[in-house]
């Protein structure tokens, strides 16, 4: 039996006792460190992408390898590896096979539809565990597991060249690490939005070179005048009108990359994607090469993620303080610590 911490049917989540089964031949046992609590925890045990009862969360996990199957042959025991959400693809299909894994239609996704890190221990498909560099923390390993390799992504996605203005909406888990992504790896100007200044004033610390807070000015507006349009947006707010916002402040040719999951519809101008050839576009996590890219940013000091280490039994009160947009950084679960 190990601790677990699992999505229940009232949409909380409960620290269990839960059996461990067997590992298989493709599979490692990781000894868990340590577990991110990303904004998609809080969706999936408030069962916005359905019920999953029972099931462990957590995919910003980093474990020690205990135990390895018969036929691993790409991790061995005492190596660190990461359980991300994209856990597992088929391996064979059209995505698989041409560098878009995450979309695989066979997908297994850590804390949804496996059961994740946030756990004493957990069970892994071994070829899809990426292991951690030397010199890279477990904590800020974490961070990057999900929170990282996702905007490291989505700039990609964006397809900028290096000076160009990009546009970060919400500047939570995941919107600080895009800042630092964007400024210490691509070399990019960035435009920091968030409807708390608390977080806007965390973004000007991290080199943000303009913050706007939707609350109080035109975003859209102030984008344009200011600096001619952005040439990408990221957003990872939970908010429909950061959508509408971040499109308003491309300019001509932008390309906006759509990274947060609020459960509604954004508006769309037909004659403002046709006139001015906007774009826009979806980016989900990143790859088990993008994590390997991302990690080692992280490990060579380039992007530094802000972690405070909880107790597990704290989750609840963490899922609190996520809703109430009172988070800086990340809340990393510790599991190191088993009494
Ligand atoms: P978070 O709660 O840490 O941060 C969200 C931030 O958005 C906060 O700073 C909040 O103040 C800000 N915000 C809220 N409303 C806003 C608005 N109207 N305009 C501007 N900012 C606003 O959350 P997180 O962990 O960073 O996750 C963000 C979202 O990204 C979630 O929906 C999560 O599920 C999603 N996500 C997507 C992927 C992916 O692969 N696409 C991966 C991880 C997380
Ligand atoms: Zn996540
Ligand atoms: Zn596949």
């Amino acid at each position: 039996m190990v601790r677990a911490i699992v999505a229940t049917e009232d949409k909380r989540a409960q620290v269990i006792d839960k059996e461990i089964r067997p590992i298989k031949a493709n599979e490692a046992l990781l000894d868990m460190e340590v577990c991110g609590v990303c904004h998609t925890d809080l969706h999936v045990k408030n069962q916005d992408f359905g019920d999953v009862t029972g099931r462990t969360l957590g995919h910003e996990g980093i474990g020690i390898v205990k135990e390895v199957g018969a036929d691993v042959t790409s991790l061995k025991v005492g190596d660190r590896a990461s359980v991300a959400w994209f856990f597992e693809g088929c391996g064979h299909c059209e995505y698989c096979t041409t560098g878009r894994e995450t979309f695989c239609r066979q997908v297994k996704n850590a804390g949804y539809t496996a059961d994740g890190g946030m756990a004493d221990q957990c069970i892994v498909t071994a070829d899809y565990a990426v292991k951690v560099p030397d010199g890279l923390s477990s904590e800020a390993a974490s961070s990057i597991t999900c929170a990282g390799v996702t905007c490291y992504k989505a700039i990609k996605v964006a397809n900028c060249k290096p000076g160009d203005w990009i546009l970060i909406s919400g500047l939570g888990g995941l919107g600080n690490l895009a800042l630092q992504y964007a400024k210490n790896v691509f070399n990019l100007k960035v435009i920091a939005v968030d409807i708390n200044d608390g977080q806007l004033e965390f973004a000007k610390k991290y080199g943000a070179d303009l913050t706007i807070n939707p609350l109080h000015e035109n975003v859209g507006e102030r984008v344009q005048a200011e600096v001619g349009g952005a040439q990408a947006a990221v957003i990872t707010a939970v908010a429909k009108s950061a959508f509408n916002q971040a499109v308003d402040s491309l300019k001509a040719g932008g390309r906006a990359v759509a990274v947060g999951l609020p459960s509604e519809a954004m508006d769309l101008s037909i004659p403002r994607l046709v006139l001015d050839g906007i774009e826009v576009i979806g980016s989900l996590v990143g790859t088990r090469q993008d994590l390997v890219e991302a990690f080692q940013f992280g490990a060579e000091g380039k992007v530094v993620p802000q972690c405070e280490l909880r107790r597990p039994e704290e989750i609840n009160d963490i899922f609190d303080e996520m809703n109430a947009g009172e988070i800086r950084g990340r809340m990393v679960l510790d599991f190191r610590n088993k009494d």
